[in-house]
């Protein structure tokens, strides 16, 4: 049954704009179990469900109509002390006030590069600013503006899981053949992880050239934690038969496969998936194609395995904005990966006809959780002397992380 309780005073500004949304929480209780809180962004804290979402100190109200020129003041204030960071996936609201925009390792290598900088402020996912503090120096400090902005695809594969994965090999007398491979979209533990085993990190650019680099080490890859993004490389890339791969369960006893699966695969595919990329389907190729002749269908190789094969082109986030970038005037393209860059590059091609290749409304919700208020929150906390959702590495994580991304630099 839903229920609706009071939850407190008001903690700040936006509280007492919005006092009454505020101070009422949903909940949904089953009967006779605990209900469970609906918690509004920003405000509260559930330790057992999320890193926390909490905002110490005055969170601006969305509708605050002087959030562009607190956050042009503070940015002002700060000066080169600070460096913005935005993902391609970032609202426009919050890239305005970008540094520089790219994907995430072009985001983290730009972090690097700019060691004057004291503060990274990463409008990205958790992953990406934990990349941004393994390759900036000690005395940069990256942050945050909102730890809820995680990713579903890291959170699909954490270290425990992928521990009780390699000792499964282990016991088989397979890990020594094995290469682990982890794609740019994981947690610092899992590259580190992969680094201390020797392995690599890819991104959607070079994930041929980690594999055929890996194959020369082993017979066979544990891919992580992308299934679609190792099968499209495998099968597509690189004609490796479709049933020389396996999907590895992690929520299954042994993955849910058997010794002779693992024994005889090349590729071990981890079981994870992005929650934006999996949403399109062949159905939707098939859609657009009817309905717009002559159309051109551009999507990123986090899509499914059939969505990939029926497009015309397939590529990172650079590799579509590049594209649309060269591509004629009056071409038409239908893209599959995230909505806010294909808004993005429709407003800035209208020589071109651009649409999204799902019908319906496809965010990516974690990215979207750093908004204006959170930046201009971050900014003025730094503006004020205070660091807040500093996101940091422990020393042995980064280092063994470090290695697996100094392999990925050198490969050839
Ligand atoms: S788009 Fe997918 S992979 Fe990228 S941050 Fe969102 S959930 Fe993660």
């Amino acid at each position: 049954m839903w229920q609706t309780a009071q939850w407190g005073k008001p903690q700040n500004a936006a509280g007492a704009i919005c006092g009454i949304i505020v101070n009422v929480t949903t909940t949904w209780t089953e009967p006779g179990s605990t209900p469970l809180a609906l918690l509004l962004l920003g405000q509260g804290t559930d330790a057992n469900a999320e890193r926390g979402v909490d905002c110490p100190g005055v969170l601006p109200a969305p509708s605050d109509p002087d959030l562009v020129a607190r956050a042009t003041a503070a940015k002002a204030a700060l000066g080169t002390r600070v460096f913005v960071l935005g993902h391609h996936y970032q609202r426009d609201e919050v890239i305005q006030f970008a540094d520089v925009t790219g994907d995430s390792f072009k985001l983290a290598r730009e972090a690097a590069a700019r060691p004057a900088a004291e503060f990274i402020v990463f409008c990205g996912v958790h992953f990406m600013a934990e990349s941004a503090d393994i390759l900036t120096s000690d005395a940069q400090q990256v942050v945050l503006p909102d730890l809820g902005a995680g990713c579903s695809m890291a959170d699909m594969a954490a270290l425990a899981q992928v521990e009780a994965c390699w000792d499964r090999l282990d016991e088989l007398f397979l890990a020594g053949s094995t290469v682990p491979v982890t794609y740019m979209n994981s947690s610092a533990d899992i590259k580190g992880f992969v680094g201390r085993r020797g392995g690599v990190v890819c991104t959607s650019s070079n994930a041929e050239r980690a594999l055929r680099w890996a194959f020369e080490r082993g017979q066979r890859v544990l891919f992580l934690p992308d299934q679609h993004l190792g099968r499209n490389t495998a099968v597509r890339q690189m004609g490796i038969d479709a049933d020389d791969c396996v999907l590895y369960d992690p929520h299954k006893p042994g993955g849910g496969l058997t010794a002779e699966q693992l024994r005889n695969a090349k590729m071990v595919l981890w079981r994870g998936h992005c929650s934006v990329h999996g949403r399109f389907t062949l159905s939707c190729v098939q859609e657009v194609r009817h309905r717009v002749p002559g159309v051109r269908v551009l999507v990123h190789p986090e899509c499914r395995y059939e969505v990939v094969t029926a497009a015309d082109e397939v590529g990172s986030t650079e590799y579509i904005i590049r594209t649309i970038e060269q591509a004629p005037p009056g071409s038409c393209w239908a893209i599959g990966t995230e909505l806010n860059l294909v808004r993005r590059l429709a407003n800035e091609h209208p020589d071109k006809e651009i649409m999204f290749l799902d019908r319906t409304v496809c965010y990516c919700s974690t990215m979207n959780r750093i908004d204006l208020p959170h930046l201009v929150w971050a900014l003025e906390e730094l503006v004020a002397g205070r660091v807040v959702n500093r996101i940091t590495v422990d020393a042995d994580t980064a280092r063994y992380a470090r290695v697996a991304l100094d392999q990925m630099l050198a490969l050839p």
